[in-house]
């Protein structure tokens, strides 16, 4: 039997795109049903993640107008991340395979196929992954890039140049649903998850209308966010580096009394008072990366929710078991 596939979209103000980004989706799930890749039953489904703007509504009306588009729609502005894996827990429990991708068409849509007939050769991951960034602009380029090589160095193991266009399989995602941190970064959990895996290359557009909702500010808190929450390496360096401070203060009281006994006891109050202030540096920037940490643990600790759902349009088809 052909596979059931669920493409989910998390849409924050996207009304500028989401008539266009229905109308191709909509081509693209057809065009799979034609060539008998996928199941009649398959869906595109939109999470509202708390727009400001009229995206629900035109949901809603995508919906009317043709049953391959859902929507669900949460009660508040959660983030790409939280609005995503609604989605995907949503689409869990209907599908077989289930592709996550922006709304704004960056991805190109014709790597689903791609991802599609790896899927029925039996993968069970299929990252989507970039290969080249020539149409982004010079500098979301290099701090993206950059982005991803900080998360590897810091111990955040992630595919290269891969975002969140992926397909995953109704295991993966069963997978997925038990890892229950509230600090999620989808990214590195998936890796994670283990089972046979693939990627697939396609060339990254541009966003065709409206603006990114990922500024620079949000894109570094993410970068902190993703290393926090998958490594414990920075702690680690705080370690090492406390370790190598304390050698290099041995050394120096070592010097120190060479020189004393020397009978040569000059007050230096330079280095005094330089190494006051690296030191005073270096122990807030220890306390502040801790703090992170601890403050991670107190929001696992809460377990609350990732997302709370309002509704969700165009449900006929139950829950599979
Ligand atoms: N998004 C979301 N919630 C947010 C911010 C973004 O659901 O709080 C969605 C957004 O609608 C888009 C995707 O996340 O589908 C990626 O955002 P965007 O394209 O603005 O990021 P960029 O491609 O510029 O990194
Ligand atoms: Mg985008």
């Amino acid at each position: 039997m052909n596979p059931i596939l669920y493409i989910v979209v998390p849409c924050y103000n996207e009304e500028a795109v989401l008539p266009e980004t229905a109308r191709r989706l909509r081509e693209k799930l057809e065009q799979l049903m034609g060539r008998g890749a996928i199941s009649p039953a398959s869906r595109v489904l939109f999470v509202n993640d708390g727009s400001k703007d009229r995206t629900w509504p035109l949901i809603c009306q995508l919906h009317a107008q043709s049953h391959l588009m859902c929507g669900i729609d949460l009660t508040r502005n959660r983030g790409h991340q939280n609005a995503l894996l609604a989605g995907l827990m949503t689409a869990k429990d209907r599908a077989d395979a289930v592709i996550s991708m922006d709304a704004d068409l960056q991805d190109d849509i014709n790597a689903v196929d791609a991802m599609v007939d790896k899927f029925r050769e039996g993968v069970d991951i299929v990252y989507g992954v970039r290969s080249s960034r020539k149409r982004d602009s010079f500098f979301k380029r290099t701090t993206a890039e950059g982005f991803y090589r900080l998360m590897n160095l810091m111990g955040a193991e992630t595919v290269f140049n891969h975002a969140d266009y992926r397909l995953m399989s109704r295991r993966a995602l069963e997978g997925l649903s038990q890892f229950r941190e509230v600090n999620l970064f989808l990214r590195g959990i998936v890796p994670m998850i283990g089972y046979r895996t693939d990627t697939v290359e396609y060339e990254r557009g541009e966003r065709f209308a409206g603006q990114s909702k990922y500024p620079l500010g949000k894109m570094l808190s993410f970068a902190v966010e993703g290393i926090t929450s998958l490594s414990v390496k920075p702690l680690r360096m705080i370690t090492g580096l406390g370790f190598l401070i304390f050698l290099v203060s041995l050394g120096m009281i070592f010097y120190n009394l060479v020189r004393w006994m020397g009978g040569n006891t000059v007050t230096g109050w330079a280095s005094l008072s330089c190494s006051l202030w690296l030191l005073g540096g270096l122990i807030l920037l220890s306390l502040g990366v801790i703090g992170e940490y601890v403050g991670k643990l107190y929001l696992e600790s809460k377990a609350r929710p990732r997302f709370l759902i309002r509704e969700i349009v165009g449900d006929e088809q139950p829950p599979k078991d």
